[in-house]
């Protein structure tokens, strides 16, 4: 699955230009860094890779999806529907924006259902945020559709699909904004780091000085540079930004790989009793990085997860009982036990989390399985796993 698994030579070797210029810092130095720009490299690489016309690197997928909210104007007040399964990220960039999130159904695409958002839709609803879960999409043309009827901002957190598509368009593509995380478990990793992509000028220059403290990056050598809004700092390093650079391009030859390894494990697993798989709306797409099967009810998926552990089928996960993906385990956010005072504004507009019912979204993952697909296995590995599998289904 991630990319650590093929790091070698080739991120080295950017690191270590890096290194001999002593410029760490992605903005300045210009004489000094002798014309190396890895962030500014890795930009244009997620570009080619995802077609976007503009991208801006951050220091994590979590500080991407933070930029990309402030840059699309989503603040305080607004509402912005989430899905219950995702990484806690995803809703604590909402809160960091001083918005709410609202919860809405997954369906069996694992993600956002299109259908089921109209039903949380208040006068407060700025934007719809679906998580691409899993490496595979959501699916997003219906709920663009239904953003362009309503008037809503639709950004994409695409943060564990890199290199996915839907009808062979990039996924972060379709919203107003898509964000991608380079943490250590995602398709490519550069240690930490996140990036906005967009084809909208005006989101770009936006996001590209919220991250640096307002700055607008005009000129060289951040001789005269203005403050065109408020900001912060969420500047990714040169120096994980090179370990990018080698990892992206690499991606092609790590998707050809999950592809392939998925396609033997699903293949044998759609003989075995009572599996049914993952909706996926565009199965060429898929960037596989995981396979998500279902079992007919709780009870044998519990069975069935338990038994891939014992009979050694590493990387498997039952969500509906994991506290960093499903809502069901998300006891901070339930107390909304914050460091410090929520902004009192904020506070009056929150929802009482502790009571959210989503019997869909429970009905699904209490049903789900998925496997991780890791870059690293050879055939044997595949045909002893498959071995394991079959046996782990008998019991
Ligand atoms: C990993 C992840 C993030 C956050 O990325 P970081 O780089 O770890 O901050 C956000 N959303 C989803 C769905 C993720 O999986």
């Amino acid at each position: 699955m991630p990319g650590f698994e093929i790091f070698g030579d080739e991120e080295r070797r950017e690191v270590n230009e890096v290194l001999e210029t002593g410029v760490l810092f992605r903005y300045g130095f210009d004489a000094a860094r002798k014309d190396r720009w890895k962030a500014k490299t890795f930009e244009k690489e997620l570009c080619r890779i995802t077609g976007a016309k503009f991208a801006h690197l951050c220091s994590s997928g979590t500080a991407a999806l933070s930029t990309a909210l402030a840059a699309c104007g989503i603040g305080a007040g607004d509402e912005v529907i989430v899905p219950p399964f995702t990484f806690v990220a995803t809703f604590e960039a909402v809160l960091n924006a001083g918005a709410v999130p609202v919860f809405s159904e997954i369906d069996d695409t694992l993600c956002l259902d299109p259908d089921a958002i109209e039903d949380v839709l208040t006068p407060r609803t700025k934007a719809v945020m679906p998580v691409h879960m899993c490496g595979a999409m959501a699916q997003i043309d219906a709920i663009k559709d239904l953003c362009d009827r309503k008037g809503l901002i639709l950004l994409e957190d695409a943060c564990q699909a890199l290199g996915a598509t839907f009808n062979g368009k990039s996924l972060g593509r379709f919203g107003r904004m898509g964000c991608f995380s380079f943490d250590p478990v995602k398709t490519i990793t550069c240690g930490e780091g996140g990036g906005v992509i967009t084809d909208d000028k005006e989101l770009y220059v936006r996001a590209d000085a919220y991250a640096d403290h307002g700055h607008d990056h005009i000129g060289t050598d951040r001789g005269a540079e203005d403050h065109i809004l408020l900001g912060t700092n969420y500047r990714i390093s040169e120096l994980n930004a090179a370990v990018g650079v080698a990892q992206i391009r690499k991606l092609d030859h790590i998707l050809s790989l999950q592809r392939a390894n998925k396609k033997a494990l699903k293949d044998a697993l759609s003989g075995f009793d009572g599996v049914s798989f993952r909706r996926i709306p565009d199965v060429e797409g898929d960037s596989a990085t995981f396979l998500s099967f279902f079992l007919p009810d709780e009870a044998r998926a519990r069975q069935i997860a338990k038994s891939l552990a014992e009979n050694g089928v590493d990387g498997c996960f039952y969500w509906y009982d994991n506290n960093w993906h499903y809502i069901r385990k998300w006891h901070h956010l339930k107390s909304l036990k914050a460091a410090a005072r929520l902004p009192a504004q904020l506070a009056d507009n929150l929802r009482d989390y502790s009571h959210i019912e989503l019997p869909g979204s429970d009905s699904v993952m209490s049903r789900c399985i998925s496997m991780l697909i890791k870059l690293s296995w050879t055939q044997d590995d595949l045909a002893s796993r498959i071995e394991s599998m079959r046996k782990a289904f008998k019991s």
